[in-house]
């Protein structure tokens, strides 16, 4: 497509205040093509921010992160066809606002009409021969309409919409790629395909896949080589539930409780969040030579409570890291790691007394606390959880952050806060296992 990038200057807020306007104000500078508008801007006090735009027919949030201050990104709108406003905002992972613009996208005359000559059949009230498939460019649609020269495609996330009039081929078809970059993996798409007065004609929820990141091919060091760590990634995509014995010394039982966090802004399932920070600790563990082990690597499994102790247990695992996401809906803005340790198991008694344990898991937390920059959370020791209570090894349920708190509901689904997290617990291992007498 022809581009002829317009240099947009910004904003701001900031202007209405005199003492601020002395200092340099921040720029979003774009260029703007049919459907599309490219920005970026610098705000090198900032390593993630949020970006929100909207216009009558698309919007989408993003987090954005850079390790310079420089950031860039794109607005897709493909259902803004005409000279429509265009605002785009800057917000802090705490959702307050930085910078904000509005602009005008171009017209794109030449997709706003139907085929020429369409046969005068009867209009269908449904779609026929369709496909929706997706992929990295996005979410493919095939199908016909007969009798239907145009209808309106909508594309629904929690990150993002989109609506979209599509005009028929000369054979009443349809066929395209609904671009969807602000859509995290395994969030439900729904997608309504209706007439231009908003009749039905379709609809359907597409389950965006997720692809875990491959096994690393070479080493970065050795030095966890022969440790042999068991990642138990939280939770899985639906809860069963199961009463079994607390720890092993325990009369009481524990029933499987429902409460699985969700995000407060992404809207995920904690499930996935585990999943994928778990896939980036394997990877990130394997590069320092460790065996891992994992208790699941996909959403759509069940291992239950005894199981996640039993197989680090039958492989003779060192340690066991067991992936979770806090919650606290009474107070949204409670934020931080917490590491829990079993206490008065008789098995956690074998690994450690509990200033030993205790030290470990605050090893733990302080790395990754540092990996992170996370200040807040702590390290405790109780009896409450089934997997440390059954674990022969040091075993640790790591609470991550808050799903409820805005700021770590969005660092949680980063891949480069994901990362930060997998560094600090594979150099939390490394300290752990020097502790232990595994590596020199
Ligand atoms: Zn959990």
């Amino acid at each position: 497509m022809p581009v002829k990038p317009i240099v947009c200057l910004l904003l701001c807020l900031l202007l209405c205040c005199p003492a601020a306007a002395l200092a340099e104000e921040p720029v979003i500078y774009t260029e703007i093509e049919p459907h599309l508008v490219r920005y970026s801007f610098d705000l090198p006090q900032y390593s993630f921010v949020y970006v929100k735009f909207d216009t009558q027919n698309d919007a989408g949030s993003k987090v954005l992160y850079s390790g310079n201050g420089h950031f860039e990104g794109v607005c897709e709108a493909p259902g803004t066809f005409e000279e429509a406003r265009l605002g785009l905002n800057v917000y802090t992972l705490g959702n307050r606002l930085l910078m904000q613009t509005k602009l005008t996208l171009e017209a794109d005359a030449s997709e706003q009409s139907p085929a020429a000559g369409l046969p005068a059949v009867a209009a269908a009230n449904k779609v026929t021969d369709l496909a929706l498939t997706y992929s990295p460019e996005g979410l493919h649609y095939r199908f016909s309409a007969p009798g239907r020269d145009s209808v309106i495609l909508r594309c629904k996330s929690p990150q993002e919409w989109h609506r979209i009039t599509l005009y028929a081929d000369a054979g009443y078809r349809y066929e395209g790629v609904v671009p969807l970059p602000c859509t995290y993996p395994d969030d439900t798409v729904t997608v309504s395909i209706l007439t231009p007065n908003s009749a039905p004609l379709y609809e359907s929820s597409v389950l965006i896949p997720y692809h875990a990141p491959e096994a690393p091919q070479t080493l970065k060091s050795t030095e966890l080589m022969g440790v042999v760590v068991c990642i138990d990634a939280g939770h899985q995509r639906t809860t069963q539930v199961e009463t079994v014995q607390s720890g092993p010394n325990f009369v009481q039982t524990t029933t499987t409780t429902i409460g699985m966090a969700k995000g407060t802004e992404t809207r995920r399932m904690e499930s996935q969040v585990t999943l994928e920070i778990a896939m980036q600790l394997r990877n990130a563990l394997l590069e320092r030579g460790a065996s891992v082990l994992m208790t699941r690597e996909i959403q759509d499994t069940f291992v239950g409570m005894l199981d996640r102790s039993a197989i680090p247990n039958n492989a003779k695992a060192d340690f066991v890291l067991r992936l979770h996401c806090n919650s606290r809906r009474s107070n949204p803005d409670v934020q931080g790691i917490e590491v829990y340790c079993p206490l008065s198991s008789s098995y956690a008694k074998q690994v450690a007394d509990t200033d030993g344990y205790r030290l470990l898991g605050e090893t733990l937390l302080r790395a990754m606390q540092k990996a992170t920059g996370m200040p807040k959370g702590g390290c405790t020791l109780n009896d409450t959880y089934v997997g440390n209570n059954w674990s022969k090894m040091p075993s640790f349920l790591v609470e991550m952050g808050y799903m409820t708190n805005f700021e770590e509901d969005l660092l949680l689904s980063s891949p480069e806060y994901q990362q930060r997290l997998a560094q600090g617990m594979t150099q939390g291992i490394i300290e752990m296992a020097r502790l232990r007498g595994l590596i020199d």
